[in-house]
């Protein structure tokens, strides 16, 4: 079984202005692809661990044989963080960019006070990242909504925790519309977060 580029849930130009339709073309057809196929390389000698699915292969990188551990961690990790980031996006107006709502909504209030104080500590979560990595929001093992970074593509499920949300902040995510603008690109993506699609992983 060959990992796959899953389908982008819209087009290229489709969260524009906030996230423009060059680097999303990029970061999609390059980066993520990218990511897919040097996974299949890894797993190519591995036949056996070919059928398992992903967030298996990430939960228990202990099992992977050491020669390709790595390359699983990294490039496993990379196309399971990009299919988890592309439907957590939305073009604002049609479901991208309010606030949670419903559970989740609640939820949220009660771990962080506030929606407005939640956004506050995972924006500053986010540009507190040195270097290459992602900002989350998981449900941890007592079922408690965290704020934490990892980083390169390091993935929370292979910390026993479940993503619902995470914001890509490697340089390539962002650079060519806002250069080393870190702040502005984070500021822009809260207009396109899709709480709909955030709310029924959690709910999951
Ligand atoms: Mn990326």
């Amino acid at each position: 079984m060959k990992h796959i580029l899953p389908p982008l849930p819209y087009s290229y130009d489709a969260l524009e202005p906030h996230i423009d339709e060059r680097t999303m073309e990029i970061h999609y057809t390059k980066h993520h692809q990218a990511y897919v196929d040097k996974l299949n390389q890894a797993l190519e000698k591995y036949p056996d661990l070919g059928a398992w699915p992903l967030e298996e292969l990430l939960r228990s990188t202990e099992s992977v044989p050491e020669t390709i551990r790595s390359a699983v961690r990294n490039h496993g990790g990379g196309h399971f963080n990009h299919s988890l980031f592309w439907p957590s996006m939305a073009p604002s107006g049609k479901g991208g960019g309010r606030e949670a709502q419903g559970v989740l909504g609640g939820v949220i209030t009660k771990a962080f006070g506030s929606f407005a104080s939640f956004r506050e500590k995972f924006t500053s979560t986010a540009l507190g990242v040195f270097g290459s990595g992602w900002a989350w929001l998981v449900v941890n093992a007592a079922g408690t909504l965290e704020i934490i970074s990892t980083p390169n593509q390091d993935s929370p499920v292979s910390s026993g925790l479940k993503p619902i949300l995470g914001l890509d902040i490697w340089e390539h995510a962002y650079y060519l519309k806002y250069q080393n603008r870190r702040a502005e690109h984070i500021e822009a993506w809260w207009n396109i977060v899709n709480w709909e699609e955030v709310g029924k992983r959690y709910g999951a």
